[in-house]
């Protein structure tokens, strides 16, 4: 069984931006911008940022992080994106969710420039990707893609089945497979028989939030197996995949952590960088 070492992949895409960004340096004598707005103290969020400005100062990127309190205003926030829309400087902007109850999430994301929304969420990059078109895609499907890719390059009438059809996972995932012409099946928690359905899959990938819900035989042998979720749970962090029962049938699988997680920041980069060049043509 192969190991998807997600570090390991993280790592090198991270090696690869950065001398991407030294190129767009001499050339353009300006480096891509990521700018973050944190609202409040939730611990994981500000854990996420500070990981994101780090990765983002490593690989040579401009970044910026803008922090309120829980009590900012919406209008507040609003404005300030209005003003990094304009703003030359900043090509990627990412607003820190979940938002307090106070604030729209979906004004919020609808606000941002899309061509500067590196999350891929606004409705105009969700729309570019289901149609086939160029697009921000959402960081962590896209890191799953890449992973995938890196097993089996050619996804060409492979069956891939999506446990799991959040806007933010499930759905992108389905979309980026689709568009490898993989034959997709999106489960979700109505879903009759998920076992049935995954021991379908060439390739199936979990983003659900349920510890260990695939398990070991619901996974036909040779199926490349990626484990979006991060659970805490009393035996520490697992994801939505039993790793120990599902590494014995499986071809290749992602571990949690060490993942697919590593490779969603990675991609927030990517993707950032990709808003640069795709203003500078
Ligand atoms: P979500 O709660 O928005 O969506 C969960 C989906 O799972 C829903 O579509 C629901 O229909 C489906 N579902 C629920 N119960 C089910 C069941 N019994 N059978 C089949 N489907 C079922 O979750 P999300 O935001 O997509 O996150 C999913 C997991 O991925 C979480 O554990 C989250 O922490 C993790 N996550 C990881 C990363 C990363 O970087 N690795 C990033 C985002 C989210």
């Amino acid at each position: 069984m192969i190991l998807i070492d997600g570090k390991k992949a993280a790592a090198e895409l991270r090696a690869e931006l950065k001398e991407e960004v030294a190129e767009l340096k001499s050339k353009h004598n300006k480096v891509p911008g990521l700018t973050v707005i944190l609202i409040g103290d939730l611990t994981p969020s500000q854990i996420y940022v500070r990981n994101k400005e780090k990765s983002a100062n490593e690989v040579g990127l401009k970044s910026e992080v803008i922090k309120y309190p829980d009590s900012v205003e919406e209008k507040t926030v609003l404005e300030k994106i209005q003003e990094l829309n304009s703003d030359e400087t900043v090509s990627g902007i990412l607003v820190q969710l979940p938002l307090p109850k106070h604030i729209d999430k979906q004004k919020v994301i609808e606000a941002i420039d899309p061509s500067k929304d590196v999350d891929g969420f606004h409705p105009m990059n969700v729309g570019n990707l289901s149609s086939g078109y160029e697009s921000s895609i959402p960081c962590t499907p896209l890191g799953c893609y890449l992973l995938i890719k890196k097993i089996e390059p050619n996804l060409s009438g492979k069956k891939a089945v999506v446990v799991g059809r959040s806007n933010l996972n499930g759905k992108p995932m389905t979309q980026l497979l689709l568009k490898e012409n993989c034959t997709v099946t999106i489960t979700h928690s109505k879903t009759k028989d998920l076992k049935a359905e995954c021991l379908e899959a060439d390739i199936i990938v979990a983003a659900v939030g349920i510890p260990e819900l695939v398990r070991g035989d619901w996974v036909k042998k040779d199926a490349i197996v990626i484990d979006v979720g991060i659970n805490k749970t009393d035996n520490g962090i697992v994801g939505d995949v039993h790793f120990d029962e599902v590494s014995k049938n499986a071809r290749a699988l992602t571990p949690v952590p060490g993942g697919v997680g590593p490779m969603t920041i990675a991609c927030l980069l990517k993707n950032t960088i990709d808003c640069f060049k795709r203003s500078q043509i």
